[in-house]
């Protein structure tokens, strides 16, 4: 499987957010940095079909986003950051909720539910309300929404965002273990987060690429 970048740019009134961006992505993780306004979430949005690009286009194995519309959502997922979880639904209420929000069968998601409850080790907080979890539990029901559709394609913004270190390399694991067979973007702030796990790094500043390759590359030419 492969998603492309074809000199994607997006612009607001004064602002480059993306500028000519290109790159081929395959299975993997794959590290997006950046400092603020970067154009991290820019990128995101357009692959997400959330911003329309301003010019370029984006292909998921040659053809064009756009023209697969909702076909190529049913091949993404997307765990946001941490905002306005609903409170008062149970962790496996929310699980149906977001199921049915994706057009599973009730069948498709009642096993789906059970297999990502017990893939992210939430199975006995199942019952539990939203509220009453901690960072590291919104994490990982986050996660467990964006793989019901078992998504080929995985967004991760800020996964780690407010764990403890202990947490933080829970997830980190359980990031590369999913990433076999997936092309996962994990947009990060801490470096740390992708030692080990990044197939490539690829860093923007003020919308441009300054750079995609592996980890152990740059630490080569540095
Ligand atoms: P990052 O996620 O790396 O912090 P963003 O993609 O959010 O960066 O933003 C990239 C640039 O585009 C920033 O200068 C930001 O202020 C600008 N920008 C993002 N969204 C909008 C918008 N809706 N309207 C105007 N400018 C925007
Ligand atoms: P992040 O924390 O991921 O960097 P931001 O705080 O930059 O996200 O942006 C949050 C939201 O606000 C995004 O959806 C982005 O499009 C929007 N946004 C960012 N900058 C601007 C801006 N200058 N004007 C309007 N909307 C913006």
């Amino acid at each position: 499987m492969m998603f492309s970048f074809e000199s994607v740019s997006k612009n607001y009134k004064n602002t480059i957010a993306l500028n000519n961006f290109s790159a081929d992505l395959s299975e993997g993780v794959y590290a997006l940095l950046g400092p603020n306004g970067a154009g991290k979430s820019t990128l995101m949005n357009i692959i997400s079909g959330n911003i329309n690009a301003s010019s370029g286009k984006c292909l998921w194995n040659g053809q064009n986003i756009e023209d697969l519309g909702k076909k190529f959502l049913n091949i993404l997922g997307y765990m946001p950051q941490q905002q306005n979880l609903y409170h008062n639904f149970t962790a496996r209420q929310f699980l149906w909720y977001m199921a049915a929000l994706k057009g599973l069968t009730r069948r498709q998601a009642s096993d789906k539910i059970d297999f990502l409850l017990e893939l992210t080790h939430l199975q006995k907080d199942a019952h539990k309300k939203l509220g009453t979890f901690s960072g590291g539990m919104r994490q990982r029901i986050l996660i467990a929404q964006s793989l019901l559709n078992d998504p080929q394609m995985l967004i991760l913004d800020e996964p780690t965002a407010g764990l403890d270190p202990m947490e933080r390399v829970s997830i980190r694991n359980f990031i590369s273990e999913i990433s076999l067979s997936k092309i996962v973007i994990f947009a990060t702030h801490v470096v740390s987060d992708i030692e080990n796990i990044a197939k490539e790094i690829i860093f923007l500043k003020q919308g441009q690429l300054v750079l995609k390759d592996s980890p152990l590359n740059i630490l080569q030419s540095m």
